[in-house]
């Protein structure tokens, strides 16, 4: 009975997720289509979440209002009008007062001066990052927010533009949560949700209170330079045997080329000592499809991987992704190698490396990348693409080919939100 609720609101982390929420909206009984509900008496569908940091557009065909950037400091302005204002449209013009409120029905007229929301400070009294989902993919792991953005510069990335500045919250503050919640809440471990956890300056402070509160630890993933015995330990306490790096390719020039200064050298010690502790297995993250890329890059992948198996005995999982320039990323305006040539490079690389016992290859879909891709350099007419093939039940197919950059580029700079 979701089209019984006068709101619906989602927060949408990724591109993917955006026919995910237009699939999700027509399954409940609501048209996925902004134009084809507006009128009075359907819900008002907003959104919120990562994407709207780096394109809100790929949202803007499907959703009545996105609120860009971080969402505590807008909540006041939404809760406000929605429990004052009248109509539809009443509604959605007092929305569309606060700075950071997209309306598509109202700003996609090229006069909008719009800010993505970002809170000076993460350890104000707003509110907290910290989450249990028991039912989701985390199970009883308190999720803890440590930082947004990061002060590194790859070039492939994100964070560094699109999350700026990097906002930290204080160590006092988040041990002060962990321990609250483990006051009133059953939960294994604490899981720290940052980009960087080696680049957290009080780390082993953290580290230690939450030992003292006898929890385990565990990160997404961790940056080879910042791989200490002290990070280490605190994962195998928790009774973890896995960690996993992104060294991005197996190349050591390649890599820093990309942002990543650390050597294989380092990597193969840090693992050297990870084992020490206890550590049975790695997980390596790799970009494939980068600018530069040659067949002697891909080669070096799976050179690595033998590597890392023979100096250290740790079973591996190669995880593999290919390059997707993204609006914002100082490689933003770098080609997206087409689905033909990434299968090309992932059929080299497991060529070379596939048959090396302890080490498994997986690679994410070409076709889903080439999607990300398009959505990533969403424009309204895509994001319309997007509602249709949800209202009549099928697959949205965009070719990487057709992506027009340019007409993203010229909504976003209307709208005041291109980041350069
Ligand atoms: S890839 Fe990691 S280290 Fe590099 S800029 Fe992004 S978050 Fe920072």
């Amino acid at each position: 009975m979701l089209e019984r609720f006068p709101i619906v609101m989602a927060a949408v982390a990724y591109e993917g997720d955006v026919p995910v929420l237009a699939k999700w909206l027509a399954r409940g009984g609501i048209s996925p289509s902004r134009e084809r509900r507006d009128r009075d008496g359907f819900p008002l569908v907003g959104a919120g979440g990562a994407i709207t940091y780096i394109n809100p557009l790929s949202l803007a065909g499907v959703c009545d209002f996105i609120v860009l950037g971080d969402g505590l400091p807008v909540l006041p302005h939404i809760v406000d009008t929605l429990r004052s204002a009248g109509g539809r449209s009443e509604t959605l013009k007092k929305l569309a007062e606060h700075p950071s409120i997209l309306i598509p029905a109202l700003h996609l007229d090229g006069h909008a001066r719009l800010e993505v929301s970002k809170r000076a400070d993460l350890s104000d009294d707003f509110g907290h990052g910290n989450w249990i989902a028991p039912m989701s993919a985390f199970g009883d792991t308190l999720l803890v927010e440590l930082q947004r953005g990061c002060e590194r510069g790859c070039g492939f990335c994100v964070l560094p533009s699109c999350f700026a500045p990097l906002r930290r919250r204080r160590s006092d503050v988040v041990s002060g949560d962990v321990k609250n919640v483990s006051e009133r809440v059953e939960f294994a471990q604490v899981g720290l949700v940052t980009p960087e956890a080696g680049d957290y300056p009080r780390l082993d402070r953290l580290l230690e209170d939450v030992e003292f509160l006898g929890k385990g630890v565990s990160f997404a993933s961790l940056r080879v330079d910042g791989l200490t015995r002290n990070v280490v330990k605190a994962l195998a306490r928790g009774g973890r045997h896995s960690l996993t790096i992104a060294p991005e390719t197996g190349d050591d020039e390649f890599r820093a080329s990309c942002g990543k200064r650390f050597t294989n050298d380092r990597i193969i010690d840090a693992l050297a000592m990870a084992k020490e502790e206890g550590i049975a297995k790695v997980k390596l993250y790799f970009m494939i499809g980068l600018p530069g890329e040659s067949d002697g890059e891909i080669l070096s992948i799976a050179a690595l991987c033998g590597r890392i198996r023979r100096e250290t005995g740790l079973r591996l999982t190669a995880t593999v992704s290919p390059f997707i320039p993204k609006p914002g990323a100082a490689w933003q305006c770098e080609s997206f190698t087409g689905e033909r040539e990434l299968k090309a490079k992932l059929a080299l690389l497991r060529s070379s490396a596939g048959g090396i016992p302890g080490v498994s290859i997986q690679n994410a879909s070409v076709k889903e990348a080439s999607l990300e891709y398009a959505l990533s350099w969403a424009s309204l007419d895509t994001s319309k693409k997007i509602a249709e093939a949800a209202e009549y039940s099928v697959s949205i197919k965009i070719k990487s080919a057709f992506v027009d950059r340019d007409a993203a580029t010229r909504e976003l700079s209307s709208l005041g939100l291109f980041t350069k």
